[in-house]
């Protein structure tokens, strides 16, 4: 028998649950533990609300969650409530899945100032992710400016843009509903440092913006590339840039503009106690594909800067930390032995749910060859005990399923749940 701790419950905690049962068959029992009550990650705290096919996924990781040799092991913080030196006392591996969930900073002058938000804590505010529940981003003003040449980017722009009956159907959650339906930036921009050639945008999210209500996209058609080179492009990134072109040739004006800067980056924020100007300077491509800033610097009125720009992985005592490029150090998932790396604490934050599958089998590979079949561990009886000792609340599947009924019958009409967006309310759910 083999005793697997995954620490994570987003797609990469997941999948490596699934590879390791496809391992072990019933030679495995799993425990997938998580900070929050609420499993799944990103997928219920980062995929936008009004994506709800994408966010379906976590159908699958139920199914892995209901077989016997799982268990969710919800709101218990690991590097807190447990560390990582007594789980792998407890497990013959420990697998850390605690993906990327802080925010780059943008490192300018003025990137404190109130009004600036990451994306982190800007799509947690609209997807009820408890830690950020409190934002309040200022809605509206002269503008807003997002930071950022990817689909987060684009995610932010739309959520900003919709009215309150396009977020028909979603879950987002109803305080943010309220406000982005009271509020209206009349410009968000989009901020690019490089050329629509170089955009990490894909064509499905890129075309959406070309059909809200209120909302037209705008692009400067001096800013696009010569046609005839789009041919050397891969062909999702070519379908990607034609919708810029169309975007470029369209005259249709709408009482919001998304426009996108390419060939621009944030050098400054400005505003007194608060946002109020973004100063930008224009850029220029060398030859190793590197935007450099030109010395043209241009003003734009903003009172909300969300910057879309990377995150990082949050360091856990104990283990070793690759600050640079701000995730675990490891070789190929190995941190050390009996510890492993997956999904974005492993390789950082890019790829899309589904780049985390291959990331789970290869962790259960090397957990089959780096193990041996039994070290007699105590596995989660040991957990028990020592959780139980620490008086820490420990929330199951079968708890996580009524909070998640609870929010089913809360939903407003048309809205799939409504979510809690605190622990508490989480923790009340469940007792019901
Ligand atoms: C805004 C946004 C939108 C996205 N949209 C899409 C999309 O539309 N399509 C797509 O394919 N991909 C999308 N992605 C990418 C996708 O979400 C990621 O590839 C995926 O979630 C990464 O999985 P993960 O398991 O590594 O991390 P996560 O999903 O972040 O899961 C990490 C889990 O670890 C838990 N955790 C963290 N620290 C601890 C700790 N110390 N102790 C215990 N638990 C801890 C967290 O609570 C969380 O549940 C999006 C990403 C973002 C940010």
């Amino acid at each position: 028998m083999r005793h697997v701790a995954i620490v994570g419950s987003g797609p990469a905690g997941y999948y490596t649950a699934e590879a390791c049962q496809k391992q072990f068959g019933d030679q495995v029992r799993i425990d997938i533990i998580d900070r929050l009550p609420v499993p799944y990650g990103l997928i219920r705290t980062g995929v936008a609300p009004d994506h709800q096919s994408i966010k379906g996924v976590s159908r699958r990781y139920e199914a892995t969650a209901l077989s016997d040799n799982v268990r969710f092991v919800g709101n218990v913080t690991v590097g807190k409530d447990v560390a990582v030196a007594e789980l792998l006392d407890l497990y013959d591996a420990v697998v850390l899945a605690t993906g990327a969930p802080a925010d780059r900073a943008l490192g300018i002058p003025g990137d404190d100032l109130p009004g600036v938000v990451g994306s982190a804590a800007f799509v947690g505010w609209y997807n009820g992710h408890p830690d950020f529940a409190d934002l309040a981003p200022v809605l509206d003003g002269p503008g807003a400016v997002i930071v950022g040449a990817g689909n987060v980017a684009l995610d932010v722009a739309r959520v900003l843009a919709k009215t309150g009956a396009e977020f028909s159907g979603s879950d987002i959650v109803g305080h943010a509903l309220d406000s982005l339906d009271r509020a209206m930036n009349e410009r968000i921009t989009i901020l690019a440092r490089r050329g629509p050639h170089q955009i990490a945008m894909t064509p499905k999210e890129l075309g959406e913006l070309g059909h809200l209500e209120r909302a037209a996209p705008r692009v400067d058609a001096a800013d696009l590339p010569p046609e005839a080179e789009d041919a050397a492009l891969e062909p999702g990134l070519r379908k990607s840039v034609a919708h810029l072109r169309s975007f470029a040739a369209s005259d249709v004006e709408k009482p919001i503009t998304i426009e996108f800067d390419f060939y621009a980056m944030p050098i400054a924020i400005e505003g007194d106690g608060k946002v109020e100007r973004v100063i930008v300077e224009r850029t220029a491509i060398d030859d190793e594909g590197r935007a450099n800033g030109t010395g043209e610097t241009y003003v734009i009125p903003a009172a909300l800067v969300v910057s879309c720009i990377g995150y990082r992985t949050p360091p856990i005592e104990g283990v070793p930390y690759d600050a640079k490029l701000g995730r675990f150090a490891n070789d190929e998932g190995r941190i050390a032995p009996g510890l492993y790396a997956v999904g974005w604490a492993r390789r950082g934050p890019t790829g899309t749910i589904g780049t985390n599958r291959p990331d789970g089998f290869m962790i259960a590979e090397q957990i089959a060859d780096d193990t041996a079949e039994d070290y007699g561990k105590n596995g989660r009886a040991g957990l028990d005990l020592l959780l139980r000792d620490r008086n820490v609340d420990i929330v199951t599947f079968r708890d996580w399923q009524k909070i998640e009924a609870a929010e089913i019958s809360a939903a407003r009409d048309g809205s799939p749940r409504e979510k809690f967006t605190s622990i508490d309310a989480m923790l009340a759910a469940r007792a019901e």
